[in-house]
């Protein structure tokens, strides 16, 4: 995962690594290469720069030259503020509701079908809750018939109405149907489109008024880059959505936008999805994705 940013990283900080003698020089010359490897990884300009900028203002305000091992020090102001960056804490999905709905947003192929699974399959088993998926796309019946062998797969009911074509009603009789078998979670998978626009946009937030659901949670691909930040930030402004969900990180993605995504919608990064199987789901831990990205 991101390791060509790992390993520009990795070099950008070596002669600090290295100890010796540290001079400004050596400092500013390495939070260029820190900014260089960022943009490289896809980061926004803008991102990157403020990031260099805090970590030199730190460095400054803790005499970062003067201190025993000044090289160590600055690798951990690079570290702490990519957790910060990236959301600081974990943070956990709201299931208080009786049932506590989950309505997945995002772009065609983005993985939200995929994730639908992995998340019921992971409330399943880590959370002991009894989940129900309902199919909302109203437009390919493919995407019905995907949903229901996830169901299968992962031994989840699935909630679908082949004939009928109004989302909003189907999302609404989904969450009846659960009320109804003991279902106390609902993760409700909706249609995308290959690109944002307006109908989409508008069905998504008829569902979302309808259904009040306490986690709206934004899928996307991770694997493309800048557009993922524009994408998020499209869907966040209609849905003022509660997490997002980074698909495909075991791809051979750059990470500019697991890095940029949370500090241009300010959502946390709730999820990670690794593979296509349905246990290839994790936690989104910041600091620890910091530690992986910097070895
Ligand atoms: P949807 O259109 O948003 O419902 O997207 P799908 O769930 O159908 O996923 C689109 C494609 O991406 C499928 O081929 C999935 O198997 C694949 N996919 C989804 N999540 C991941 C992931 O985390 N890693 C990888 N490698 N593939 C994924």
């Amino acid at each position: 995962m991101f390791n060509n940013l790992s390993e520009k990283l990795d070099k950008a900080l070596h002669v600090l690594k290295g100890h010796g003698s540290i001079t400004e020089v050596n400092v500013a010359e390495t939070l260029k290469e820190v900014r260089r490897a960022l943009l490289d990884a896809d980061v926004n300009f803008k991102i990157a720069k403020d990031f260099t900028n805090t970590v030199k203002e730190k460095a400054l305000g803790q005499n970062v030259l003067t201190t025993l091992q000044p090289g160590q020090l600055m690798v951990k102001l690079v570290k702490d503020e990519l957790t910060e960056l990236m959301g600081g804490d974990a943070a956990g999905i709201n299931l208080s509701g009786k049932p506590s709905i989950i309505l997945m947003s995002g772009l065609q192929g983005s993985g939200k079908t995929t994730f639908s699974g992995k998340l019921a399959n992971y409330l399943k088993t880590k959370k002991t809750k009894k989940p129900l998926l309902v199919a909302c796309d109203v437009y390919r019946p493919a995407a019905i018939d995907q949903l229901h062998i996830v169901g299968e797969q992962i031994k989840v009911d699935v909630f679908s109405d082949k004939g009928n074509t109004d989302p909003v009603a189907i999302a609404e009789a989904g969450v009846a149907f659960a009320k109804e078998n003991g279902h106390n979670v609902v993760i409700i998978d909706t249609a995308g489109r290959l690109a944002v626009d307006e109908a989409m946009m508008t069905e998504i937030a008829n569902i979302h008024k309808a259904i009040e659901p306490q986690e709206t949670l934004f899928v996307v691909d991770s694997m493309t880059g800048q557009d993922a930040v524009n994408t998020a930030k499209a869907f966040n402004d209609i849905l003022n959505f509660d997490g997002v969900i980074l698909t495909k990180l075991d791809g051979d993605t750059r990470g500019g936008a697991a890095i940029s995504i949370k500090s241009v919608v300010n959502k946390p990064i709730k999820f990670i999805g690794t593979g296509e199987k349905m246990e290839a789901i994790d936690v989104f831990y910041p600091s620890r994705m910091a530690d992986r990205i910097l070895g």
